[in-house]
């Protein structure tokens, strides 16, 4: 194993437990790792820090272990059985209601650079990082193996995740099975799982609890769900008695995902309406007298990287502050960012100069987060990125 030293007082981060290193903090290497190469990393003074997976770029190593050990067939198993064993403790695995969660998240299960979610019985595997990469083949065995069967499909899809990286090509495809679960169960509504052309992993898992939350929320309210992707807070607002549902996507393929879930659990159900329109070209045509009483705002990360975060907070403001108009009195503003260059606090400060703006009496209900399922390591702050709240508009 190739080792990396690090500057003199650069490995304090690591004795802290932080899982990245990042490239200004190397001294040298005793010889030029390949990228996705395991190497073993040490202070200035040699002494042993981490080992992790090697990358060209701002994060250069990725800590899998802070004691030496070898990567092998066993260290994937013990990990990936720790990040079973969590879900199963939660009640999220084998439940016949909700079939959805996120079984890997990153550093937040000792994993950086990978994430895995299910449905059903199918695994849905990114790789964010080459080293993760080139382990797809040994951890989707892992995971078959350490779950005792409840994991029977791996797909695998790095085709967005990785561009560029290593000459890696996009790979999409199955590595354990060769079908997977299309519709799955999420707290007994059901969705259809679109992981070969969807975002992400197909679905937006990390807004389970909160989509839960709005439904609670919706009897008789004319709901506005902006950013509707597969209509996900659509499709709860329709089963908790909303008068009316309109979501918004400007991608009109996440507007057939979204017809084809509404579809899915209220055939023929004409509250439903969708329009495949930009977020701000739809609210500027609500005319003042076609008001909703619930609007969701859940947009991409405004700001993808730290220098983005001046422009992204204005985007928040004005975002949220044409919301405020479009609000009945007595109204609910679900808001969120999942940026995680942007802090909890300068969220609710963007939110807060909109709701200044808007003159109106503005309450906090409810402060969320997302779920236990996407955990963070208390280490590594940067995992907290989602963040959400809900106004109360007088
Ligand atoms: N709320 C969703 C996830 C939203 S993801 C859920 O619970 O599943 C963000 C969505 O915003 C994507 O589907 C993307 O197509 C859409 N989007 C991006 N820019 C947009 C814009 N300017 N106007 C409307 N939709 C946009």
């Amino acid at each position: 194993m190739k080792t990396i030293t690090l500057k003199k007082g650069k490995a304090e981060s690591l004795k802290r437990f932080h899982p990245w290193i990042f490239s200004g903090a190397i001294l040298k290497a005793d010889a030029e790792p390949a990228e996705g190469e395991t190497v073993r990393v040490t202070d200035h003074e040699g002494r042993f820090m981490a080992v992790g997976h090697y990358e060209r770029g701002s994060i250069a190593v990725r800590v899998l272990s802070f004691t030496p050990q070898d990567i092998d067939d066993d260290f994937w198993e013990k990990r990936l059985a720790e990040a079973f064993r969590l879900r199963q403790a939660l009640g999220l695995v084998g439940e016949q209601d909700n079939e959805i969660f996120r079984l890997v998240h990153g550093e937040g299960d000792g994993l950086p650079g990978l994430v895995i979610d299910l449905y059903g019985h199918t695994a849905v595997m990114q790789a964010h990082s080459v080293g993760m990469h080139y382990c797809r083949k040994a951890l989707a065995k892992a995971l078959v193996r350490v779950t005792d069967g409840f994991v029977r499909n791996v797909y695998y899809k790095s085709e967005t995740t990785l561009p560029y990286k290593a000459g890696i090509e996009p790979e999409t495809g199955f590595l354990c099975g060769e079908h997977g679960d299309e519709v799955a169960a999420e707290y007994g509504l059901k969705f259809h799982i679109d992981w070969l052309r969807g975002q992400k992993t197909g679905f937006f898992v990390d807004q389970r609890e909160n989509r839960r939350l709005l439904e609670h929320y919706a009897k008789g309210r004319r709901v506005l769900n902006m950013f509707c992707y597969t209509g996900g807070f659509s499709v709860y607002a329709m089963r908790g008695g909303a008068a009316l549902v309109h979501s918004v996507d400007s991608s009109a393929k996440a507007m057939d995902l979204t017809r084809e879930n509404i579809a899915l659990n209220f055939p023929g159900d004409t509250r439903h309406e969708g329009f495949a329109e930009d977020a701000f070209r739809f609210l500027g045509h609500i005319r003042p007298d076609d008001t909703y009483d619930l609007i969701v705002l859940d947009p991409p990360a405004f700001a993808k990287h730290k220098d983005a975060v001046r422009n992204a907070i204005k985007g928040y403001t004005r975002l949220n502050a044409i919301a405020f108009e479009k609000i009945a009195p007595g109204g609910l503003l679900f808001t969120f960012s999942c940026s995680q260059a942007i802090s909890k606090e300068q969220f609710r400060l963007a939110v807060f100069t909109a709701a200044a703006q808007s003159g109106r009496r503005v309450r906090i209900l409810h402060q969320l987060h997302q779920p236990a399922d996407h955990p963070i390591n208390i280490y590594h702050p940067e995992g907290e990125y989602l963040k959400g709240l809900v106004l109360s508009v007088e």
